[in-house]
């Protein structure tokens, strides 16, 4: 069978690869820490830096097509694998999302509407910026940010700035987050997950929730900016994305390309979840059934939340996804639970 290669090695990994064993493919992952997530349940662990070019050149030999489950690719790297297998998400979808005024420039251009925002490219550009987008905004790295890091809510003009690249967004009084989990296949179809409503504690998710309780109008809306990105970047696999939800319509925040956080409700509240649907996209299989069976609550278990694993593990309701990370800290994703309500 073919061997899907997958770059990163973290809980995502993880499950993308369980999700491939299931249909009877195997994993070969790349990343550079000996004990990643990923590399327990895969059938080889390439445990080398992303920058180790002939690691890369024999990954790329051995599998038959590339995916990643971090949006932060060296480019280089994509550059050695180029030729040797297929690179599924394409490199545009890479190209515009790992950059975040690249990506919202790209929105912008497709005709979506995204928070106000301005390129800060030096601390000098910065009081101009917070004229132009007003304030309270929020400042954040252009570059490799997750879980809300590498971000500062500033108000004033006097605020002590980091020294990187950045873009200032004006805050957004939003009404509630949702995201949408979306799967295009190399044949163009399209299948979208329920959208879900999603809580962040400081930058971090902690919960999503579906049915989202909005409207239709809105959840449909979300579905078709959605499909309009996947068409639009000719994108093959999952690729969730994030909006607020204002008075009078949708605002996108960040598309990721790979499955997402706010996608591990499909795991148990689907017939078919996002890494599997993103396994079949990219190994050229038809698209799944993505339709919920069941009302959802993930909770993600950060840091010592994972304490609560044995009381979680007697709620006949709960199904327990853990991560194997041997090492607990603060605000480290750890795994995460899913609650099955009502019904
Ligand atoms: P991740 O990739 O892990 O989702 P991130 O580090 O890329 O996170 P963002 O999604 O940009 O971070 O922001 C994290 C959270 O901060 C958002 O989900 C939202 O709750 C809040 N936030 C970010 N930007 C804005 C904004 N312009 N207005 C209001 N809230 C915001
Ligand atoms: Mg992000
Ligand atoms: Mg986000």
């Amino acid at each position: 069978g073919a061997v899907v290669g997958i770059l990163g090695g973290g809980q995502l990994g993880r499950m993308l690869a369980l999700a491939a064993a299931r249909l009877g493919l195997r994993c070969h992952v790349f990343d550079p820490a000996p004990d990643a997530p990923a590399a327990e349940v895969s059938a080889h662990h390439t445990c080398a830096a992303f920058d180790d070019a002939e690691a890369l050149r024999a990954f790329g030999a051995a599998v038959d097509v590339v995916t990643y489950e971090f949006e932060n690719i060296p480019t280089a790297a994509l550059d050695l694998l180029e030729g040797l297998c297929a690179i599924r998400p394409g490199r545009e979808a890479l190209r515009v999302s790992q950059d975040r005024l690249t990506e919202k420039d790209w929105l912008t251009g497709l005709g979506l509407a995204c928070a106000p925002y301005a390129d800060v490219p030096d601390r000098a550009a910065f009081a101009a910026a917070l004229k132009r987008v007003g304030a309270p905004a929020i400042l954040k790295t252009r570059r490799f940010g997750y879980d809300g890091k590498g971000q500062m809510r500033v108000t004033s003009a006097e605020a002590d700035l980091p020294d990187a690249p950045a873009i200032l967004e004006g805050v957004v009084p939003f009404e509630a987050e949702i995201s949408v989990i979306g799967a295009r296949g190399p044949d163009g179809s399209v299948a979208c997950f329920d959208p879900g409503r999603n809580v962040h504690e400081g930058g971090i998710l902690r919960t999503t929730t579906v049915p989202a309780g909005l409207p239709g109008s809105v959840l449909t809306d979300a579905v078709i900016q959605t499909g309009r990105i996947l068409n639009a970047l000719d994108y093959v696999g999952v690729l969730g994305v994030e909006f607020f939800v204002v008075q009078g319509g949708l605002i996108v925040n960040e598309i990721a390309p790979r499955v997402h956080n706010s996608g591990h409700w499909t795991q148990d509240g689907c017939t078919i979840c996002q890494f599997e649907q993103h396994v079949r996209a990219v190994a050229g299989w038809p698209l799944g059934d993505g339709a919920r069976h069941s009302d959802m609550v993930m909770t993600n278990l950060i840091g010592d939340d994972v304490s609560r694993v044995p009381d979680l593990a007697r709620d006949p309701a709960c199904a327990l996804h853990l991560y194997g990370k041997a090492e607990m800290r603060a605000g480290r994703k750890m795994g995460h639970v899913n609650r099955r309500v009502g019904g």
